[in-house]
């Protein structure tokens, strides 16, 4: 008793979704004693369902990753799983022989506000036992209730969208996993370093203002503002890959940060949304259009940096005329706008 109760207390001290899944993972793996326990996440790409391997517990060790930020090890998809399909369809534990024949494959569904947004693999050698399934679904009641806490407290009430807290969080460990300070202001895409090295595609960081907003609530008051907001958060999760990472940064400003991707992919993706918005038609208001600008994250950047540069490319496009997208270093190589110091303010709190 006190050996689960000390899972317990270990689940549920971190408000970090990785630590929270390695403690799960490494629960039930210690707890059940099965050969290995693996948690994965279900993503929707597009029309299909991907389950990516997040956590891994067996006899090797334990293994895990942050799909927000990192390549997932193992990326199952959804067709050559029927266990997993029947698993996320009826929302109920399936358990079936291994492919293998060695054992059995238990996969029980983490599933809350009415959908299925992980699941949990366990292979054992031999069926568990009563106490040892309902100890798995008391530990699976008790993550699916703090991943729900969690998500709760990551997003923005009105839109949906990840809040400013949760970006300052997300940024900060992005900027962290691309590798130790390389302080090379010239490496832009597709320029070479100093080490000779061409530099993998970065991320991108765009800022999302809505146009002349302060009009649309003077001119149709606040709530259609607020409609507003909503139908742009909705066009905006439409219009991204299910793996950006899509925010509501405050007001009418939005931040999209987008997978490594080459900077013409990358203006490609703004350019149509800006479309989209532009051609939508919001009720009652009508047109509406937002001006983007966008810049590279990169080894060595700090998140005020990178913010500072995307916001000043934005800031040009308010500048010239609106509906637009803008990119930094386009703008900074054109002489249109002056280039930042990016390690000083690395330096600067
Ligand atoms: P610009 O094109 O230069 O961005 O002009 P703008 O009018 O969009 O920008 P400005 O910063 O002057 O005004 C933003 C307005 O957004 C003012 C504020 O009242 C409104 N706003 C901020 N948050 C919300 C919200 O949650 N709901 C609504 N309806 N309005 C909001
Ligand atoms: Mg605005
Ligand atoms: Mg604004």
């Amino acid at each position: 008793m006190i050996h689960v109760l000390k899972h317990v207390e270990s689940i549920t001290r971190h408000r970090d979704r990785t630590l929270l899944e390695v403690g799960v993972a490494t629960a039930l793996f210690e707890l059940l004693k099965p050969e290995a326990v693996n948690v994965f996440k279900v993503q929707q790409a597009g029309p299909r369902t991907v389950l990516h391997c997040l956590t891994h517990a067996g006899a090797d060790g334990v293994r895990f990753c942050d799909t927000d930020f990192e390549k997932s090890d193992e990326v199952v998809s959804l067709e050559t799983r029927p266990d997993f399909q029947a698993c996320i369809a009826e929302e109920r534990t399936i358990s079936s022989p291994r492919a293998d024949a060695a054992g059995l494959v238990y996969c029980l569904p983490v599933a809350y506000d009415g959908k299925v947004a992980g699941l949990v693999e366990i292979l054992t050698p031999t069926a568990l036992k009563a106490p040892g399934e309902d100890l798995a679904q008391s530990f699976i009641a008790l993550y699916r209730n703090y991943l729900s806490l969690l998500d709760y407290s990551e997003r923005d009430s009105l839109t949906g969208l990840l809040n400013r807290r949760t970006f300052d969080e997300n940024l900060g460990k992005i900027l962290a996993s691309l590798g130790p300070s390389a302080t090379d202001n010239a490496a832009l895409p597709g320029a070479e370093r100093r080490d000779g090295a061409t530099p993998d595609a970065p991320h991108w960081l765009a800022v999302i203002d809505a146009d002349h907003f302060k009009r649309i609530n003077d001119k149709h008051g606040h709530l259609y503002g607020d409609e507003v907001l909503i139908l742009l958060a909705n066009l905006m999760r439409e219009s991204f890959r299910y793996d950006d990472k899509l925010f509501r940064f405050g007001g009418e400003e939005f931040v999209a940060v987008l997978k490594p991707a080459r900077c013409e992919d990358a203006e490609r993706v703004l350019e149509r949304f800006r479309q989209t918005v532009e051609c939508f038609h919001f009720p009652q208001v009508g047109q509406v259009t937002i001006s983007i600008g966008f810049a590279p994250l990169r080894p060595g950047d700090t998140a005020s940096a990178v913010l500072g540069a995307a916001d000043d490319a934005m800031y040009y496009a308010k500048a010239h005329g609106r509906n637009q997208v803008c990119a930094y270093h386009t703008l900074v190589a054109q002489g249109a706008i002056a280039q930042r110091n990016f390690s000083d303010e690395a330096s600067t709190p």
